[in-house]
Formats: structure tokens, C-alpha cells, sequence
């Protein structure tokens, strides 16, 4: 059997184990190149517990199965880098081991039973940086995003609240019909949460045990140096001072005096050279004559 034929073999196979949870792009030569599949947790189909999910992707070279396809694991949800690591090594050594036999299928199989033995994110929440500690309330969004349902509830309040004063700015035909729609504060998706039942969640355990926010003595350094950056900065026209632009007249002189073929281009006043206060050491550039 050519190897053409038996990796026309195994995409029928995993075809009719997998149905539509297996995209196949085919190659100009006719020959599968590309496999594709998103796995889940083996939860018996309760995708409500389903916490964790990454799309596996499977390039086949054309020796393939004689030698490692290129496997790529894309948007994983709810798994952090060490665990997505652990998962890469996993498949590195099952492509060894199966070099000359199909291994798409073992592949499929090592990362459900991976996904389900970590079936709890081990990413952190987005909104307030902490970890999901044992007994947090979490919350998964249809997006698979998690966060501290005492989390998502501040954030989701916070920008109803927001979205509500900037409508009350707006002309009566600029204002939204639909009212406020709640997104992910990750990949702004429309999500659907009750906010009265996550506010009744604790805050996570972390963000209590957490100190309270204090100046350092650093930190007032640290303060010093950026403000002297900034006027520096600022005498140098890096910072855009709002209100002195807004101040700004630009003026637009006419002159019939010149002839044409003498477009100089309109004429500005010389410029002074650039201050030099020197908060960083840095000489003044020198203009150049021309
Ligand atoms: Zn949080
Ligand atoms: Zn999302």
C-alpha cells in the first residue's frame, strides 16, 4: 500500500469515528494535508463541566506516516503554559513512538485524556490576576474565559454603569436601541450572565488574603524619575498637552507674489533650537544646514 493510501486509510477512519468534529483541507495533489479537531473533556457530554478545551492541529508532510507530523495546539482555553508544556512533550514522545502508523487518532486520545484529568482552569482570571484557588466560585463564559464570579459581576456592573452615563451624554438619535450588552472582558464575545447571582459570590480567596496597596519607599523614587521624564518629554513635544492644542490657531497665509514654478511651500518662522534641560544627559541634535 502506497503512503498516499494509507493516510487515505486513516482519514476515513477517524472520518467515521469522529463525524463533524474533524475538518480534512486537502492538497493541490489530492492528499490530506492538514487535520484539524477541538477536543473537550470527556464529561458524557455534559459540556456545562466542561472546562477546558484546545483545537488540535495536524500537518502531513508528504512521508507521512513514515516520519513525525507537525502537530500545533491552538486556542487553548482554561490551560496555562506549564500544562499546554506538558501537553506538547506528551505528543512529541506519541509521535516518536508511532512513526510508520497512524497516530492522529492516538494523538486525539492522549489530549482528551490530558484535558480530562485537568479539567478545572489553570489560567488566571482577567480581571483580577489571582489564580482560581480551591472552593473560588468561578465562572466559564460561552467563550471558555473563566473568572471569579465576584470578578466578572464588578466588571459587568462597572461598564453597565459606564455604558449607562455615556448614552445619558448622547443626542437622543445617537443613542443605542438595543441597551446594554454584556461582553467578554477578554475577547469582547456577547455573553449572557445573571449579574444578581455572581455578585452573591465571595471574592476569590487570594484577593482577600492579598496586602493592601502601599507607597513604597521605591515607588516614590520610581514616581521622581517618571515626572522629571515627563517634563522632559514634554519640553521636548513628545506629550500632546490637550488643552494647548485646543488653544492652537493655525494659520494659513495667501501670497500672490509667487510665480509659478517658485512653490517654495508656505514659509515658517525659524524654529528655536530644542531645549536641552538635560534630565537624561542627551546633547541637542544639530540642525543640519542645508
Ligand atoms: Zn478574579
Ligand atoms: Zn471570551
Amino acid at each position: 500500500m502506497s503512503l498516499n493510501e494509507r493516510v487515505q486509510e486513516e482519514i476515513e477512519a477517524l472520518e467515521a469515528i469522529l463525524m463533524d468534529d474533524i475538518s480534512v483541507s486537502y492538497g493541490d495533489n489530492g492528499c490530506p494535508e492538514l487535520v484539524k479537531s477541538t477536543i473537550f473533556p470527556s464529561t458524557a457530554d455534559d459540556t456545562d463541566k466542561q472546562y477546558v478545551c484546545v483545537t488540535l492541529e495536524v500537518k502531513l508532510p508528504g512521508d507521512y506516516p513514515d516520519c513525525e507530523p507537525l502537530v500545533q495546539l491552538r486556542n487553548p482555553r482554561g490551560l496555562d503554559d506549564t500544562t499546554l508544556n506538558h501537553l506538547y512533550r506528551a505528543i512529541k514522545d506519541k509521535c516518536n513512538e508511532f512513526i510508520g502508523q497512524p497516530v492522529i487518532y492516538e494523538l486525539i486520545e492522549l489530549i482528551r485524556e490530558n484535558l480530562t484529568e485537568s479539567n478545572l482552569p489553570t489560567c488566571h482570571c482577567a480581571v483580577c490576576l489571582y489564580g482560581f484557588s480551591e472552593g473560588d466560585s468561578f465562572t466559564k463564559t460561552q467563550c471558555f474565559h473563566y473568572f471569579h464570579s465576584y470578578c466578572l459581576a464588578m466588571h459587568l456592573i462597572t461598564t453597565e454603569k459606564h455604558f449607562i452615563e455615556e448614552q445619558e451624554k448622547l443626542p437622543t438619535w445617537q443613542k443605542s436601541t438595543t441597551g446594554f450588552q454584556a461582553s467578554c472582558p477578554v475577547c469582547r464575545e456577547p455573553i449572557n450572565c445573571d449579574v444578581q447571582e455572581l455578585k452573591n459570590a465571595l471574592p476569590p480567596r487570594e484577593l482577600e488574603k492579598a496586602q493592601n496597596f502601599q507607597v513604597t519607599k521605591e515607588l516614590q523614587m520610581l514616581q521622581a524619575q517618571m515626572r522629571q521624564l515627563f517634563i522632559y518629554q514634554k519640553s521636548r513635544g513628545g506629550i500632546i498637552d490637550v488643552e494647548a492644542e485646543e488653544n492652537k490657531l493655525l494659520l494659513i497665509t495667501e501670497s500672490s507674489e509667487n510665480s509659478p514654478g517658485d512653490d517654495s511651500g508656505p514659509s515658517l518662522p525659524p524654529s528655536d533650537p530644542p531645549p536641552n534641560n538635560g534630565v537624561l544627559g542627551r546633547q541637542p541634535r544639530t540642525t543640519s544646514s542645508r
